[in-house]
């Protein structure tokens, strides 16, 4: 479940690559090159790229996906998703090296399309390509459009073609936003649940529930309020979502999804409502490009976001690293809170959305660091030695070794809110949390003194182990007599 290796999880990326051009498959490749570019160095470690899209279909009422890949790809995104709570059905089309070479597997895949895409049942049936069959070209444009009005999306999240997980959600949340603005474009279409009576800002980005709620209150002053989010939970949202006033990129890799909306004329907003004055640019930036006033919305929501940064003071260094793609926001909001950040890094990719808070923080002697890989996150840590790292999971294993405290970033960032008063007081509260904890973990590592480290590791061992007196002699007599054995055939 590693797609960031340059060996891959199917050997050489390279040769994957190649494979899939040879099959057919350039045009992908070129496209998805080009929405999701490589960063200074080659891929970020991440999980599986394609555990993102099978999340976006998985969380939207009324659709099935499924998957077409390798039996370890899919047991693999089939446990993280229930992992993380999916309760719903994963769809597999399975194959071998002859289905797969006698182009039986798209065939597969057709009646397994066909069998799903009951009206009755769904509104959308996603297909999503694995590294296997893309590299072998197998042609999901093929598939019908629409069965019996069910909508059929097919897509390729290789691991050598996307980088991260994150920037999957946007293969999928395009598509389908693509699919919906050409239905809207040519009739009329199905009517959103909950519609507001007011003009909408579409928030772009998966985010924590409280904070579209958040984000409302804000607006609420400039009669604007949230419309449906993408990736949205519903077919029917899309069309929701594509019929706002603004939109905003609060999270800024979904390049994509930004191209659909704007392609249907909406002017795009980047950064996001973090700290004080995050808060107060987004407003700015949302009020000019729906043509209002954004006075009383500042008015009204600023003392609030600058009463809960006085009241929750954060005294501490902290480095933030992570793979979601809202790791500049949170280290805006930790500088807000009194923090040091000499470091932030993200797996995702430099774009405009995020130039505001790249700018803002390298005012501030932050080092931005995108597409950042492991090394990198734990090289800054160890140089700068926070007194609280937030990371990735690797990193704050890492850290907790060296006696510095560490957190989760995905447990953090996705269990609160970020935006508005409710953020600056969520994001002070476990950090300060966090940092008293240093004591502890300084005495757990002079306790521990390095037991279970390195060749201490496992049971039983307090030094390098050795080999039984003579083994090595004995194994190698037993090679040359297996090789004087074969040799004697061989005459
Ligand atoms: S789909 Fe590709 S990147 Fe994902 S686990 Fe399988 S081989 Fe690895």
């Amino acid at each position: 479940m590693d797609g960031s290796t340059s060996s891959g999880c199917h050997g050489g990326r390279e040769t994957m690559q190649a494979a899939a051009r040879t099959a057919g498959k350039s045009e992908t490749l070129d496209k998805l090159l080009a929405d999701y570019p490589r960063g200074p160095h080659d891929q970020p470690q991440s999980m599986c790229p394609a555990f993102g899209s099978l999340r976006v279909g998985l969380r939207m009422r009324r659709t099935a996906t499924i998957l077409c890949g390798s039996a370890c790809c899919v047991y693999g995104l089939t446990f993280t998703s229930h992992f993380y709570g999916a309760k719903r059905t994963v769809g597999y089309v399975p194959f071998n090296s002859e289905t797969l070479v006698r182009g039986q597997v798209y065939e597969d895949i057709r009646n397994a399309v066909f069998e799903t895409a009951k009206p009755e049942n769904y509104d959308a049936v996603v297909v999503i390509n694995l590294c296997v069959p893309t590299a072998s070209g197998v042609p999901l444009d093929r598939l019908p459009k629409a069965i019996d009005g069910v909508r059929i999306i097919g897509i390729d999240v290789p691991g050598f073609g996307v980088p991260t997980h994150a920037e999957a959600k946007d293969v999928l949340a395009g598509a389908m936003l693509r699919y919906a603005r050409l239905e809207a474009e040519s009739g009329p279409v199905a009517r959103p649940r909950a519609l507001a009576d007011m003009p909408t800002v579409t928030l772009i980005g998966e985010l924590f529930p409280v904070d579209p709620v958040g984000v409302g209150a804000l607006l609420a002053p400039m009669g604007l309020a949230v419309g449906p989010q993408i990736p949205s939970r519903e077919w029917r949202d899309l069309y929701g979502a594509l019929d706002c006033t603004v939109a905003a990129a609060v999270h800024p890799f979904y390049t994509a999804s930004i191209r659909e909306m704007q392609d249907a004329g909406r002017p795009i907003v980047g950064s996001a409502p973090v700290g004080y004055e995050g808060t107060a640019a987004w407003l700015d930036a949302v009020a000019a490009a729906a043509g209002v006033s954004a006075d009383a919305a500042k008015a009204r929501a600023l003392p609030a976001i600058r009463g809960a940064l006085e009241a929750n003071r954060i005294n501490a260094r902290v480095t933030v690293s992570g793979y979601e793609g809202s790791e500049l926001l949170v280290a805006r909001l930790l500088i807000e809170a009194g923090a040091e950040v000499p470091y932030v890094g993200t797996a995702c990719p430099r774009t405009p959305w995020s130039e505001p808070d790249r700018a803002w923080l390298e005012a501030r002697g932050t080092h931005v660091q995108y597409r950042a890989s492991l090394e990198q996150d734990v090289a800054a840590m160890q140089d700068a030695r926070p007194d609280l790292a937030v990371g990735t999971t690797p990193l704050v294993q890492k850290a907790k070794a060296l006696g510095i405290p560490a957190l989760y970033f995905t447990n953090m960032v996705s269990a609160r809110p970020l935006f508005g008063p409710a953020g600056a007081a969520a994001l002070a509260a476990i950090v300060s949390a966090q940092t008293r904890g240093q004591e502890r973990f300084a005495r757990m590592v002079s306790f521990f003194n390095t037991v279970g480290s390195g060749e201490t590791a496992g049971y039983g061992f307090n030094s390098i182990p050795k080999d039984p007196p003579g083994s090595r002699e004995r194994y190698r007599k037993a090679r040359e007599a297996k090789a004087r054995a074969a040799q004697a055939v061989g005459t």
